[in-house]
């Protein structure tokens, strides 16, 4: 769906639509989408800027940072968005934002399409770092085995593999001296 700035200044627009999964460009390889998004939103014109006002549901599997099994994380987010075209900014006003580091959006040309927005709506809403669950044991991080599902005999010898060669470089140091 393209958002007409011509279209919108003659009118405001509501907007019912469901994206199903593989529909939305994303950008990111690190989550997918397994539900139809749901959009309900309002698209007007504002003082020159195109407004877009709604919420947005859907579901994103996503992998675990800890023992990397996959996690489906609900997504629900509000926006409220102002894009201002992108050529009414004149050469003070863009020295102005560098200073001001805002969360100006804009738009370039006739409008833009409501799919990017959605796709970087999405991405916002996406927490930080995913965990299967706040006792999630992880990965065993000498043999790999996931430590939610088995048992693995390294956890009794206590060194970490990922230290020994520092260790190493410790020792070598000490015969040295
Ligand atoms: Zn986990
Ligand atoms: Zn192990």
């Amino acid at each position: 769906m393209f958002l007409d700035v011509n279209e919108l200044a003659v009118r405001k627009t509501r907007i019912r639509k469901s994206y199903a999964p593989g529909t939305l460009d994303f950008h990111s390889g690190e989550f997918r989408q397994v539900e139809p998004l749901e959009v309900r939103a309002t698209a007007e014109l504002v003082e020159g800027q195109i407004r877009i006002c709604g919420n947005l549901h859907t579901r994103v599997e996503l992998v675990c940072a800890r023992c990397l099994d996959t996690v489906i994380e609900e997504i629900s987010r509000d926006f409220d968005l102002f894009y201002r075209p992108m050529t009414s900014m004149s050469p003070e006003e863009e020295f102005q934002l560098n200073l001001d580091d805002t969360e100006m959006a804009f738009f370039e040309g006739d409008g833009l399409f409501l799919a990017d927005v959605l796709a970087e709506q999405v991405n916002l809403a996406l927490p930080m770092k995913v965990i299967c669950s706040s006792d999630c044991r992880g990965l065993c991080p000498h043999c790999g085995a996931n430590l939610n599902n088995e048992e693995c005999r390294c956890e009794k010898n206590g060194s970490d593999s990922r230290l020994a060669p520092l260790a190493r470089l410790k020792q070598d140091w000490f015969k040295k001296q």
